[in-house]
C-alpha cells in the first residue's frame, strides 16, 4: 500500500469527508518519502471570518452549559482518542515523519490532557478573601472568555489542539483551529474524532470545534478577528513577533509557545550512563524538531573525554530511516528547508572554529524528495554564532566549563528560555540550578533531558519563547476571565479605606 493509500484508508476509516483532501491547493507532503499525500481546498479570509461568527453563536449556548458537564464531552473525546490512537498515530508517523513510538506517544499525550481536563471541569475555583469591611463577602469567580484561535506548528500535529481544546472547553470556550500547512491531514482526522463524541454528547451548539486549513493568511484572519477573545499560538518565535502585537493591537489576548534553544550542563558527579541516554533522546529524537529539542550541551572538564567520545559513537551509529518501514529511531525531516538550514547552520560553526561530527544527508534512507540527515553534534570553542539561535534539525553544540555559575550564566545567554537540564548527583548543583539564580527557563529538569513533558506540569518558556503555558496545573485560567465579587450581607454600607461619603 503506497502512502497516499494509507492516508485515504486512515482518514475514511475516521469519517473525514474526501472532498475536504482531495481537490485543493494546498498540497500536503509526507516527509517519510517526499511524495505528496493530499491537496486541499483553503479557506479564504471571509470563510475563516464565519467561522469565527459560528463559534461567537456557540459561546453564548456553551458558556451557560454546567462545568460537570462540558468536562463529560471532553471525556468522550478522550474514549474516541482511546479508540482511534493507532490510525491517529499512524497518520502522524505519515505527515510529521515521526516514529511510531512517537507517533502513538502524541497522541496519548491527547488522551492524557483530556483526562486531566475532564477531572479539571469539577475544579474551575476562586479564591475566597478576607475583606475590610464587616458584613461582606469578597470572592472570585472564574467565567467562559469566549472564542479562542489555535496556532499550531507541524511538530506536534495534534498534540498542541488537544492542550488548547481539552481546557477551552471544559473552560466553557469554542475553539477555531489552524493547523499547520505542513499538516493538515492529521487536523482534520482530529476534528472528525471529535466529531464524533460531539455526535455521542448530543446537545453542543453548533460551531464549537471548527478548523480552518491554510498558511500564514488564514492564520492572520483569525488573529486578526475582534472575536477571539484569545490566540494560542504554537511556531516559530518569527511567528510570535508577527502575532504578538497584532493581537496586542486589538487587546486580544495571547498564549505564545515560540521557540527553544534548550540547554543541558552535565556535571562531575553526574551519572554517565544515564546522562548519555537523556542527550541521546532529547538531542536526535524526533529528528532534533521538538521546541524541547537539546541543542546546546555545557560539559565539565573533568568528564568531557569521559562522555563526548561516547556521545561521538552513539551519533555515528544511530540508525536513521524510514519510519513507518524500519525500526530506525531517526526519521526525516520535514522538508528541504529544513535540510538546507541544517547545513547552513553547520557551515557556519565550522567556519567558527566548530568540529563537526556526522551531519550529513542519509540518501539510501528515501527517495530523493526526502530528507534524512545522521545527526550532528559540533565540538563548540566557545558558544558562539549558530550555538545562539535555534536550528530546527538534530545538531547538538558540545562545550567545555570549568565553573558551575559561569556555566549557568552561559546557558542563560540565549534569546529563549523553554526548556534545560543539569545532570548531576549533587544536592548543592542540582538546587543552584533550579534556584533564582539558575536556569532561566519555564522548565528546568535535573537528571532528566530537556523534551518529553508532562501534561500534569504548566508548559512553555519565557523570553522570546514568548512567556505563554499550557497544559497542566493552573493553565487553565489563561482560558478564562476572572471577576472579584463582593456581596454586602449587612444593612450598613461601609467604604473601603475608611472613605466617609454621608450624604
Ligand atoms: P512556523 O512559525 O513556521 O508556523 C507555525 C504556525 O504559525 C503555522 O500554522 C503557520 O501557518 C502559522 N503562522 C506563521 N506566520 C503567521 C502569522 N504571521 N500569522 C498567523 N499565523 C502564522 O513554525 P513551524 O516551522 O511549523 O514549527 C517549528 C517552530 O515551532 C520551532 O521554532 C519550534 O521551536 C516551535 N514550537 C514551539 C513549541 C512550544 O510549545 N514552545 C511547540 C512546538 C513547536
Amino acid at each position: 500500500m503506497t502512502i497516499t493509500d494509507d492516508c485515504t484508508r486512515i482518514l475514511s476509516k475516521l469519517g473525514v469527508d474526501a472532498a475536504l483532501y482531495t481537490n485543493g491547493t494546498l498540497h500536503s507532503f509526507s516527509p517519510v518519502t517526499g511524495e505528496r499525500v493530499a491537496e486541499l481546498p483553503q479557506h479564504s479570509a471571509a470563510e475563516v471570518q464565519a467561522a469565527v461568527a459560528r463559534a461567537a453563536d456557540a459561546f453564548r449556548i456553551w458558556r451557560d452549559v454546567p462545568a460537570p458537564r462540558r468536562g463529560e464531552l471532553v471525556r468522550l473525546l478522550g474514549e474516541e482518542l482511546r479508540a482511534a490512537k493507532d490510525d491517529l498515530g499512524r497518520l502522524v508517523s505519515i505527515e510529521a515523519g515521526k516514529s511510531p513510538s512517537e507517533g502513538a506517544g502524541e497522541v496519548q499525550e491527547m488522551i492524557d490532557i483530556c483526562d486531566f481536563a475532564t477531572g479539571l471541569s469539577r475544579q474551575l475555583y476562586g479564591l475566597t478573601i478576607a475583606t475590610e469591611r464587616p458584613g461582606h463577602r469578597m470572592m472570585e469567580t472564574w467565567h467562559p472568555l469566549g472564542v479562542v484561535g489555535v496556532i499550531s506548528a507541524f511538530n506536534f500535529p495534534v498534540a498542541v489542539w488537544s492542550w488548547n481544546t481539552a481546557l477551552a472547553l471544559v473552560c466553557g470556550n469554542p475553539v477555531v483551529w489552524k493547523p499547520s500547512e505542513k499538516t493538515p491531514l492529521t487536523a482534520l482526522a482530529s476534528q472528525a474524532i471529535l466529531d464524533r463524541a460531539l455526535a455521542r454528547f448530543g446537545d453542543a451548539p453548533e460551531g464549537l470545534s471548527q478548523v480552518v486549513i491554510g498558511g500564514r493568511e488564514t492564520g492572520e484572519a483569525l488573529v486578526d478577528d475582534p472575536r477571539v477573545a484569545l490566540v494560542s499560538a504554537t511556531g516559530s518565535t518569527r511567528m510570535g513577533r508577527q502575532v504578538g502585537p497584532r493581537v496586542a493591537a486589538r487587546f486580544g489576548r495571547t498564549i505564545l509557545e515560540l521557540g527553544g534553544n534548550n540547554a543541558g550542563i552535565v556535571c562531575p558527579s553526574a551519572d554517565l550512563d544515564m546522562a548519555l541516554r537523556a542527550i541521546a533522546f532529547g538531542a536526535m529524537g524526533t529528528a532534533g524538531q521538538r521546541c524541547t529539542t537539546m541543542r546546546r550541551l555545557f560539559v565539565h572538564d573533568s568528564i568531557y573525554d569521559a562522555l563526548v567520545p561516547r556521545l561521538i559513537k552513539a551519533y555515528a551509529s544511530v540508525s536513521v530511516g524510514n519510519p513507518l518501514t524500519t525500526q530506525a529511531l531517526v526519521g526525516p525531516l520535514v522538508d528541504r528547508d529544513a535540510f538546507e538550514a541544517m547545513q547552513a547552520a553547520l557551515e557556519q560553526a565550522q567556519a567558527a572554529g566548530g568540529t563537526v561530527h556526522g551531519g550529513e544527508r542519509v540518501t539510501d534512507a528515501g527517495p530523493g524528495a526526502a530528507f534524512y540527515v545522521r545527526p550532528a553534534l559540533v565540538e563548540m570553542p566557545s558558544q558562539t554564532g549558530p550555538v545562539l539561535e535555534e536550528t530546527f534539525a538534530p545538531i547538538l553544540y558540545v562545550m567545555r566549563y570549568a565553573d558551575l555559575p559561569a556555566a549557568i550564566q552561559e546557558h542563560n545567554a540565549v534569546a529563549a528560555g523553554l526548556s534545560s537540564s543539569i545532570f548531576t548527583t549533587d544536592l548543592r548543583e542540582a538546587e543552584l540550578f533550579l534556584s533564582a539564580s539558575g536556569s532561566d527557563c519555564g522548565i528546568a529538569n535535573v537528571n532528566i533531558g530537556t523534551s518529553g513533558a508532562e501534561i500534569g506540569g504548566a508548559f512553555g518558556g519565557e523570553k522570546e519563547t514568548g512567556g505563554g503555558r499550557e497544559s497542566g496545573s493552573d493553565a487553565w485560567k489563561a482560558y478564562m476571565r476572572r471577576a472579584t465579587n463582593t456581596i454586602n450581607y449587612s444593612r450598613a454600607l461601609p467604604l473601603a479605606q475608611g472613605v466617609v461619603f454621608d450624604i
